[in-house]
């Protein structure tokens, strides 16, 4: 008297989860290689790497705040404006580029900036490496980008990353001249 449920019923019903697992199954391989082709695309990579880099800049920018709030609104002195960073608490990995390929620091003060200059006045910039390095326009590097390029840092806290060389006429090293005049 013990019936067996219908074979074809059951048969139907497998079939069923074997249909889903291949959809899902195809659903993953093409997650994943979108996921690949975005992860690896050299283009993406390279971006990633400009945006680490200016935000790097962009800390170290408010640590020199931070220090100059606690030293009579001054910056410390070029000379040792990395040193003094490290004693605020400033991680050794925040002074390198993710692009290059040599440290411990790649970036450079400019020593005219004052936290008193024009919000515009260059304050760090990307730079051969070095530590405690301070100076002018001999000292940008834009090598440690795939597509050149190099971030900047102003006395009014924002920060840029530039292509090319355009902009290298446009950056303010001091105070224009006038406003150094009229300060006199
Ligand atoms: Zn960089």
């Amino acid at each position: 008297m013990n019936e067996e449920p219908p074979k074809t019923a059951s048969s139907r019903d497998r079939s069923v989860p074997v249909v889903a697992a291949i959809g899902v199954s195809a659903i993953v391989v093409i997650v994943f290689l979108s996921l690949a082709v975005l992860l690896f695309r050299p283009g993406t990579r390279s971006r990633d790497v400009d945006m680490a880099c200016n935000k790097r800049l962009w800390e170290l920018g408010a640590a020199l705040r931070r220090n100059a709030a606690k030293n009579d609104w001054q910056y410390p002195p070029p000379e040792r404006w990395c040193d003094a960073l490290v004693e605020l608490g400033v991680e050794p990995e925040s002074f390198r580029c993710p692009g290059a390929k040599r440290g411990p620091c790649n970036y450079a003060m400019n020593p005219h900036a004052d936290p008193c200059s024009a919000g515009d006045v260059l304050l760090l910039f990307e730079s051969e490496p070095g530590w405690n390095l301070f100076g002018g326009p001999e000292l940008l590097c834009t090598e440690n980008h795939t597509h050149g390029g190099c971030s900047l840092l102003f006395v009014d806290g924002h920060t840029e990353f530039v292509e090319g060389t355009w902009w290298q006429a446009e950056l303010k090293w001091a105070d224009d001249e006038e406003s150094s005049a009229a300060g006199d």
